[in-house]
């Protein structure tokens, strides 16, 4: 056949994986496409994705276990491979096909996109939420209250969920940091969530200090669009603790 398209693709077929981290060694681990690429990554942290993920989503999950990595790196020294996993020791990342009911939770008219707190040891994504509300394109109604398909996930969505994690290993230092610096609830931490609780202000704000280790604007302005930069200056001093806190409870 002479128009065989395979022709021009790499006549191995194969994918040349690097380790996540520039000075980690580069494998000879065999890939086909940029989902096993990634799900050999993130084993590296010792994350094993299930279920039904998409190579986007994936991609996106994987930047945040990345970006949070580096952080844990920065206050430690150790390979940020090895700093993740120090922490969470083996996570599942467990999609779901289904819809996350949270029928009037605290913040009525929010999405559910992900949750932490079933077990410290997996983190669930869904691909719908069951809304409180319906939602509105150009004036109409595009779903009425039920199942809305949620947004793709985000590395702001993992570093959160993964904060929430690693609030709970650390025998919530972190909702105890919150209160210590006393931050303004009003809208001063970042917008994964809208609940003004202690743990959800710590899971956002760690959110900006990941964001800002991992992708400094000046490098990354799609990544750091939107996060604000104010509350970084939290967590300086006490973070290194939570971590510290978070390897001595495994
Ligand atoms: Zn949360």
């Amino acid at each position: 056949m002479k128009n065989n398209p395979l022709r021009y693709t790499d006549p191995s077929g194969h994918y040349n994986i690097k380790g996540p981290e520039s000075n980690e060694k580069t494998t000879d681990h065999l890939c086909l496409d940029q989902k096993c690429v990634l799900n050999y990554q993130l084993k590296m942290y010792g994350v094993s994705a299930k279920g039904n993920w998409s190579t986007k989503n994936l991609k996106g999950a994987k930047e945040g276990v990345r970006a949070l990595a580096k952080t844990f790196s920065a206050y430690n020294g150790k390979a940020a491979t090895k700093a993740f996993r120090d922490v969470y020791g083996s996570i599942t990342f467990q999609w779901e096909d289904g819809a996350c009911d949270n029928p009037g939770g605290n913040d009525p008219g929010s999405s559910c996109y992900a949750d932490a707190y079933l077990s410290p040891g997996t983190i669930r994504f869904w691909a719908k939420s069951m809304g409180n509300s319906p939602v509105y394109v150009d004036g109409e109604i595009i779903y009425e209250y039920g199942e809305i398909p949620n947004p793709p996930v985000t590395a702001y969505l993992a570093i959160h969920e993964l904060s929430h994690v690693l609030d709970l290993l650390s025998g919530r230092l972190g909702e105890a940091l919150v209160q210590k610096y006393d931050i303004d609830r009003t809208g001063l931490h970042y917008s994964q969530s809208r609940e003004d609780t202690d743990r959800e202000i710590f899971a956002d704000v760690m959110v900006e200090e990941a964001v800002f280790r991992a992708y400094p604007p000046d490098k990354y302005p799609t990544y750091s669009n939107g996060v604000d930069q104010t509350t970084q200056v939290y967590l300086t001093t006490d973070l290194g603790d939570i971590i510290s806190a978070a390897e001595t409870y495994r």
